[in-house]
């Protein structure tokens, strides 16, 4: 099969405008790979046939903030019979480990199938700190600036993951090329200074890099006619608003 992206959740907080928060899904030969789990894991149907074809399930999760998390109690209905490992900067940079978040966030009080009821079987590993592969597929880790500690997420050569961050022009200067880059764009003009706007992105980002920038992370709060604005920003220096459904062959 070819090498493919999902886009399940392109907009951050919370849904707005038909999109759903953060989630990604990869199809890079043998392996299947979530990127982070908000409520776009609601969108996981579009991508059918991808799943009858992996039993097992990589979910990398960039940070936890609820609108990447959310969804992992929504994973039963389509990994009820997957083998899922799950993959979050515990610890060291975080003061406790991928597993326990993910133990308070699902407990059982709150959700009745528990921490590691969603799948047939579930494992959390603590990524922070070091690149690490999930099967052949190697993943580059980078950590950016937000207001808790998130990170970047690059696979192969095929996608790169910058979501709620600022931008750092060093970090971005001269960046490895993968076929799409999926790059955070919560405002237009200044403002959060823990995320980034549509401007800096086209002052600064040589988009040339890669085959593909998407924006992703887009702020509930635009109305139509910001929405609009971002867009022909992001047009006119060769990005594109992302929008849930797109799939895009890698
Ligand atoms: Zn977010
Ligand atoms: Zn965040």
């Amino acid at each position: 099969m070819a090498d493919r992206l999902w886009v399940l959740g392109s907009a951050g907080w919370m849904p707005s405008a038909g999109n759903e928060t953060s989630c990604f899904l990869v199809e890079l030969g043998d392996e299947l790979v979530m990127l982070d789990a908000g409520t776009g894991v609601a969108n996981l149907g579009l991508a059918s046939e991808a799943l009858k074809r992996h039993d097992r399930v990589h979910v990398l999760l960039s940070h936890y903030h609820l609108d990447h998390v959310v969804g992992l109690m929504y994973l039963k209905r389509f990994f009820d019979d997957k083998r899922v490992d799950v993959y979050g900067p515990g610890i060291p940079v975080y003061p406790r480990s991928t597993a326990s978040y993910i133990a308070d966030l699902l407990q059982d009080t709150l959700y009745s199938a528990g921490s590691e009821g969603f799948a047939r079987e579930v494992r959390f590993h603590d990524y922070a700190g070091q690149d690490f592969r999930v099967g052949d597929v190697p993943v580059t880790v980078r950590p950016q600036q937000h207001s808790a500690p998130s990170f970047e997420l690059r696979l192969a050569d095929a996608v790169t993951y910058a979501t709620d961050t600022s931008y750092c022009p060093a970090a971005w200067k001269n960046p490895v090329p993968t076929k799409v880059l999926l790059h955070e764009c919560w405002q237009q003009g200044s403002g959060d200074p823990r995320h980034t706007s549509v401007e800096t992105l086209a002052q600064d980002l040589a988009t040339d890099r890669f085959e593909r920038t998407l924006l992703i992370h887009h702020n509930p709060a635009w109305d139509e006619a910001t929405r609009a604005e971002v867009a022909r920003i992001a047009k006119r220096h060769g990005m594109e608003l992302a929008r849930d459904g797109m799939v895009i062959d890698l």
